[in-house]
Parts: structure tokens; C-alpha cells; sequence
């Protein structure tokens, strides 16, 4: 069995902080309507540390983050 992480973000939550894209920018990508874009919907699990961290930096808990075991 392997496991996955599936990011995506809720934009109903998110107000474009931006701290997902400083903690993490090679998943996270600010983009010119000042939302991120998830550049990785499912990183390498070398990314996966930093993008929990991403998760615990944005203020509105907009970054959703899914474990998926196949
Ligand atoms: S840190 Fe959170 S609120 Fe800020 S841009 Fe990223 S997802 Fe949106």
C-alpha cells in the first residue's frame, strides 16, 4: 500500500496571506489574482514536511491537505 498527500486549497477560506508560498513555493505559487495556485497537487514525499508546515503558517486554515492510501 502506498501512501499519497493531495493538497489543494479552499478558497472559500483563503484571503491571500500567503505564507503557504514562503513556507513552501514549490507547491505553493501566488498568483496575479493573489491566490495561490497548487503547483504539486501531489508532491514528492520529500515535499511533505514542508507542506504541513505551509499548512500550520496559513492563518485561516485554507490549505486542505488529504492522505490517501492506495
Ligand atoms: S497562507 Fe492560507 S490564506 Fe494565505 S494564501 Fe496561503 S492558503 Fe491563502
Amino acid at each position: 500500500m502506498t501512501r499519497k498527500l493531495r493538497v489543494s486549497i479552499d478558497y472559500g477560506l483563503c484571503t491571500g496571506v500567503g505564507a503557504c508560498e514562503q513556507v513552501c513555493p514549490e507547491v505553493f505559487m501566488m498568483n496575479d489574482e493573489g491566490l495561490p495556485d497548487v503547483l504539486e497537487r501531489e508532491p514528492h514525499e520529500t515535499l511533505w514536511a514542508a507542506v504541513e508546515r505551509a499548512q500550520e503558517a496559513c492563518p485561516e486554515e485554507a490549505v486542505v491537505l488529504e492522505w490517501i492510501e492506495e
